[in-house]
């Protein structure tokens, strides 16, 4: 899947045009059950070309002083992250000094940049932004991220430059990723999996698009490590940047089957952790939770226990995630955490035979069926899971759009108390029959 990022000073317009450009998509995801939306991240398509588009300063916290360097870092992720960016600028407010600054590391770049004039809502503007020319950019495309005009053109070039990704697996081995917080430890539990200091930190020219698959055996299982040119790559980047691990992150997320999620248990489930879980989570793969550096933590009787809930209230809706206590140092449950991510791997790509759903299913529907909705019953004839390679169930009902969400969240837990589906992120979705 190709990235695509917005970037940009704030108040130019960039969240705008995120928000435009995944609308369409966001009311079919929508209303899927248990979605939780990122703001800054979604998917997006044009003439039929599909792309992640990440809006880099949504990441920003406290977006009215952000500080010009911080800007430069986010441009400089997204130059080394992003397959093209739109750099986007104000014609109300014509070019600053952040502008230059933003437009002079973009100069140097040689993936697609696309200079986007916002706000040019009227012809008068459409002077105004001759004189983003003088960035040294080249042209420009003057948009209104407000009322769509311009913004179909600038698409219409965007999908030109993305690559044409072929999603090919190689084998039916489990593909994992390991992500979380810089220093959470993921590399050392790497090297702990592969057993030698193999993962060797290298800038490999020319490999920066590819996610790179690596086959291990090890503790008895088979299984793929994804890694990309961007996770390797290690750069002086301000590490504490709201959206540092979300962008290292992305790519290897849409490679694997099972997002191995670490964090450091000095540190919590905090922000950036909980935005590589929406990641994960939006994306519809498996997903394991270690808490790595358990050594360090003074322990009691309910620590864990506690430190375990704590995490699953953060994570609500989607509680239903394996959470495996491990120190990496200590080489504590090192093979009880790739045993987890391999069984969650078995209950992603598990099929429940028709027949098994309906007989499960039906009889508990029938005791507990939708509530009415404006006098409307709704009747659930019967169940199928869709030939997905995560799992979605269709519900064949009358009356599909009166299926309330909390109804489709009680359908799902029913799922998952019936057939297993720990760690895995399911779809419900209603059918008209
Ligand atoms: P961001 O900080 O770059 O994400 O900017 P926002 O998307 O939050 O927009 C900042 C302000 O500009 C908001 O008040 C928007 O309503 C406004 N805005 C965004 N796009 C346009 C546009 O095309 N025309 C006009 N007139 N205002 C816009
Ligand atoms: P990465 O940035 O996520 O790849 O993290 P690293 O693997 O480079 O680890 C960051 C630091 O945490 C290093 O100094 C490791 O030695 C240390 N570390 C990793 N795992 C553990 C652990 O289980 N316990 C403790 N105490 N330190 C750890």
């Amino acid at each position: 899947m190709s990235i695509v990022a917005i970037v940009g000073r704030p108040n130019v317009g960039k969240s705008t045009l995120f928000n435009r450009m995944i609308q369409r998509r966001e009311a079919i995801t929508d209303s899927v059950s248990g979605v939780t939306r990122d703001r800054h991240y979604g998917r997006s398509d044009w003439n039929g070309k599909e792309f992640s588009l990440i809006d880099t300063g949504g990441y920003v916290i406290g977006s009215d002083d952000v500080f010009e360097t911080e800007i430069d870092q986010q441009v400089e992720l997204a130059i080394d992250e992003a397959d093209a960016i739109l750099f986007m600028v104000n014609a109300e407010e014509g070019i600053t000094p952040m502008d230059e600054d933003v437009a002079q590391l973009l100069r140097k770049v040689t993936k697609p940049v696309f200079l986007v004039v916002n706000k040019v809502d009227n012809n008068k503007r459409e002077q105004d932004a001759y004189e983003f020319y003088n960035l040294g950019l080249g042209e420009y495309f003057s948009i209104s991220s407000m009322n769509g005009s311009g913004t179909g053109d600038l698409l219409d070039e965007v999908v030109k430059v993305l690559p044409d990704t072929v999603e090919e697996k190689k084998d039916d081995l489990p593909r994992f990723a390991v992500v979380g917080r810089p220093n959470a430890g993921k590399s050392s539990f790497i090297n702990a999996l592969i057993g030698e200091d193999r993962y060797i930190v290298t800038d490999i020219a020319g490999t920066t698009r590819d996610s790179i698959d690596t086959k291990y055996n090890r503790f008895g299982f088979e299984f793929n490590l994804v890694d990309t040119a961007g996770i390797r790559r290690k750069k002086k980047v301000r590490e504490d940047l709201e959206f540092y691990s979300v962008m290292r992150s992305v790519r290897a997320i849409e490679h694997c089957d099972v997002c191995i999620l670490m964090l450091d248990a000095t540190r919590g489930f905090d922000g950036q952790v909980q935005n590589i879980f929406w990641l994960a989570e939006r994306n519809r793969k498996g997903i394991v939770v270690l808490v790595n550096k358990w050594d360090l933590v003074d322990k009691e009787t309910n620590t864990a226990k506690e430190f375990e809930a704590k995490i699953r209230r953060e994570m609500e809706p989607f509680t239903d995630v394996p959470i495996v206590f491990i120190s990496v140092l200590n080489k504590q449950r090192i093979h009880k955490a790739i045993e987890t991510a391999v069984a969650v791997y078995k209950n992603r790509s598990k099929k429940i035979k028709t027949s098994q759903l309906n007989e499960t299913l039906l009889p508990l529907i029938e005791n507990y069926p939708p509530p009415s909705l404006k006098g409307k019953f709704v009747k659930i004839k019967f169940i199928t899971q869709l030939p997905t390679p995560q799992p979605q169930f269709a519900f064949f009902c009358n009356l599909p759009q009166y299926v309330r969400d909390a109804y489709k969240r009680y359908l799902e837990n029913q799922l998952r108390e019936h057939f297993d589906f720990h760690g895995v992120p399911i779809s419900v979705y209603m059918r008209k029959k």
